[in-house]
């Protein structure tokens, strides 16, 4: 696994409960998503009333199950976690709906891997607090409805498209994590120190930051493997020094790519000029498969415009020529 991967690795869920922020004013950005949040917590607080259901969708390790916990906290109410590929059968929904509270979070993980017919549960559950229940076989087969406490449905997904449309209409509120700012990012990094008990300088915060992909959970997962350098090496003080000298030993450089992600615009400049070269092409030549070129590697390339996609393939940008100290390019 990469060091830099933004999914949740083992090693992070013994920091993640602690660090979790569990109030809207303890969570760091997304400043659209809190404000609409809170107007929404407080209206249904004063009114008596389970919150809407709410969507969060975008990337990994973007804060989406710290948000659905800070609903349920600051609702007051308990909180109950699943996931899309975890519920096999209709009547495990079921079971887990009818054993809520009044008012309850459940959270959806990777809510778009719910299979149909669980998924169909849901539609009279979130609509009517109600979910329909077949009787008996045959002809003589009814259904008969049975009532459900009032509750809120938090969703999760990396990918809002591969929603069905009924089940995304029904949520009330929907939001989209945006990655984070180096200047959020650092504020994160500060926070988590403090709270893990690590001294580090405002300088060393920023070169967390600046490497951390636009990710709390990559922010926390370099703290904790640069606090361990800090201690061996430089009095437990994590410095610029001590961040620059961490993460360049783990292979996550200035702009937080890796090996990888390097040899990725290494073989498109030096095998075929800088591009387009298509991407089955591509994948081939770094022996990967190209479903996990385009879905794990080229998002980030892409997004900080080290690649551009043209219709006639991907191409490397300047910033990749400069970035690497290749000369070259136009
Ligand atoms: P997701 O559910 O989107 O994959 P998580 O909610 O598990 O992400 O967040 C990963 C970690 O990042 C959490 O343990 C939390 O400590 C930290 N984190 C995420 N968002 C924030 C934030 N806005 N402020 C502070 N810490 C955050």
């Amino acid at each position: 696994k990469r060091i830099i991967t933004t999914e949740n690795l083992e090693e992070d869920s013994k920091i993640e409960g602690q660090l979790r922020p569990q109030l809207l004013s303890e969570y760091i950005g997304q400043e659209k998503a809190k404000k609409t949040l809170s107007i929404y917590i407080e209206a249904a607080k004063a009114r008596g009333e389970a919150l809407d259901h709410v969507l969060f969708y975008g990337p990994p390790g973007l804060g989406k199950t710290t948000l659905a916990g800070i609903i349920a906290n600051e609702m007051g109410v308990n909180m109950k976690i699943t996931s899309g590929p975890a519920i096999e059968k209709p009547g495990e929904m079921a079971a887990i709906l009818n054993g809520l509270q009044e008012h309850d979070v459940l959270f959806v993980d990777e809510i778009h891997r719910l299979n149909r017919q669980v998924e169909e549960v849901l539609y009279p559950a979130m609509e009517d607090y109600a979910i329909d229940i077949m009787i008996g076989k045959g002809p003589g087969a009814r259904s008969v409805r049975l009532n459900l406490p009032k509750f809120t449905l938090v969703g999760a997904t990396t990918r809002a498209g591969m929603l069905t449309a009924p089940l995304r209409d029904r949520f009330g509120v929907v939001h989209h994590l945006e990655l984070y700012n180096e200047e959020e990012l650092k504020t994160i990094i500060l926070r988590s120190a403090h709270v893990l008990g690590v001294e580090i300088e405002e300088e060393g915060a920023m070169e967390l930051a600046r490497r951390s992909r636009g990710t709390p959970r990559l922010a926390n997962r370099l703290l904790k493997r640069v606090r361990d350098f800090a201690q061996v090496k430089y009095d437990g003080v994590i410095t610029k020094e001590v961040a620059n000298y961490a993460l360049d030993l783990l292979d996550v450089d200035k702009f937080g790519l890796d090996h990888i992600d390097r040899n990725i615009l290494i073989t498109m400049i030096e095998k075929f000029q800088g591009g387009p070269v298509g991407l089955e092409t591509l994948a081939a030549s770094i022996s990967e498969d190209a479903g996990t070129l385009e879905d794990v590697y080229e998002p980030y390339l892409l997004k900080n415009g080290f690649i551009q996609r043209t219709p006639r393939g991907r191409v490397v940008t300047e910033l990749a020529y400069q970035h690497l100290g290749i000369p070259g390019e136009v």
